[in-house]
C-alpha cells in the first residue's frame, strides 16, 4: 500500500525537520514546502491526504494558501499557529481548516491530531447512529420516526430543523462550523444566504424552549458556529 502523504507548509526548519522525521517514523510520507507559493504548487502535485499549514509564511499569509486549497478540495487541513494568534485561528477555522495546533507543540501531540483528523475525514459523515433513539437532557429524538420530544411532549420540527438538530445532537459537545453545518444540512454547493442557518437555529431554539441569552442546549460561537451541550454539561 502506498504511504499516505502529508504536506507540511512551514518555513522554519527547526519545526519542519523534526516534524517530517516524526511523520515518517509514524509511517507517513512527508513533503515539505517552505513558502506559500511552493505549498500551493506541491498541494496540486503531491495530492496529500492532509496538510499541516503554518500561517506566517515568508511570501504570504497561510490563510491565502488555505483559501486556495479550499476552492477545489476538502482535503483535511490543520493550521499551525503561534501563541497570541487567536484571531488567525478563528479565521482559519472559518475558512475551513479542520483543526489547529498552537506552537510550541510536541511531535506526539501533533501526530495525535493528525490521526484524529484523518479518522474523522475517513468516517462517513455523519457517523451513523447505532441506536435509533437519542436522548440529551430532556430532548429525545427517534431517527426512524423522525419524532422529537421535549420532556415527553412532541416538538413539531420542519425537515431542515430536524436534520439540523440531529447533526447538533450527534456531535454534542463539539463545535460545528457554520460551513460544515450548511454542507451537511443544506448542500455543499449552497450559495444562498448563510443567514438561513441563523433563522433555523433561532426557530429551533424557540421550539425547544432554549433561551439564546442563557442557552442550555444550543450554544453560539460567534462567527464560528454552534455547539450542542455535551452529556457532561447536561448532567447525565
Ligand atoms: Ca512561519
Amino acid at each position: 500500500m502506498a504511504k499516505r502523504t502529508i504536506l507540511l507548509i512551514e518555513d522554519e526548519e527547526s519545526i519542519s525537520e523534526p516534524l517530517s522525521a516524526a511523520l515518517e517514523r509514524d509511517g507517513f510520507s512527508a513533503t515539505v514546502a517552505s513558502t506559500a507559493e511552493q505549498g500551493i504548487e506541491l498541494f496540486h502535485k503531491a495530492e496529500p491526504e492532509l496538510v499541516l499549514l503554518d500561517l506566517m509564511l515568508p511570501d504570504g499569509d497561510g490563510k491565502d494558501v488555505l483559501r486556495a486549497i479550499r476552492t477545489g478540495s476538502r482535503c483535511p487541513v490543520i493550521i499551525l499557529t503561534a501563541r497570541g494568534e487567536e484571531m488567525d485561528r478563528v479565521v482559519g477555522l472559518e475558512l475551513g481548516a479542520d483543526d489547529y495546533v498552537t506552537k510550541p507543540f510536541s511531535g506526539a501531540e501533533l501526530l495525535a491530531r493528525v490521526r484524529a483528523v484523518l479518522r474523522r475525514a475517513a468516517a462517513p459523515a455523519p457517523a451513523p447512529a447505532q441506536e435509533s433513539q437519542m436522548k440529551l437532557g430532556d430532548i429525545a429524538m427517534d431517527l426512524d420516526t423522525r419524532q422529537v420530544t421535549r420532556a415527553g411532549r412532541t416538538v413539531e420540527l420542519t425537515l431542515k430543523e430536524f436534520d439540523l438538530l440531529r447533526m447538533l445532537m450527534e456531535e454534542a459537545g463539539r463545535v460545528l462550523r457554520r460551513e460544515e453545518i450548511i454542507d451537511e444540512v443544506w448542500d455543499p454547493n449552497w450559495w444562498g444566504p448563510t443567514k438561513t442557518l441563523d433563522v433555523h437555529i433561532s426557530s429551533l431554539r424557540k421550539k425547544l424552549g432554549d433561551d439564546p441569552a442563557a442557552p442550555r442546549y444550543i450554544h453560539t460561537l460567534r462567527g464560528v458556529g454552534f455547539r450542542f451541550a455535551s452529556v457532561a454539561e447536561l448532567g447525565q
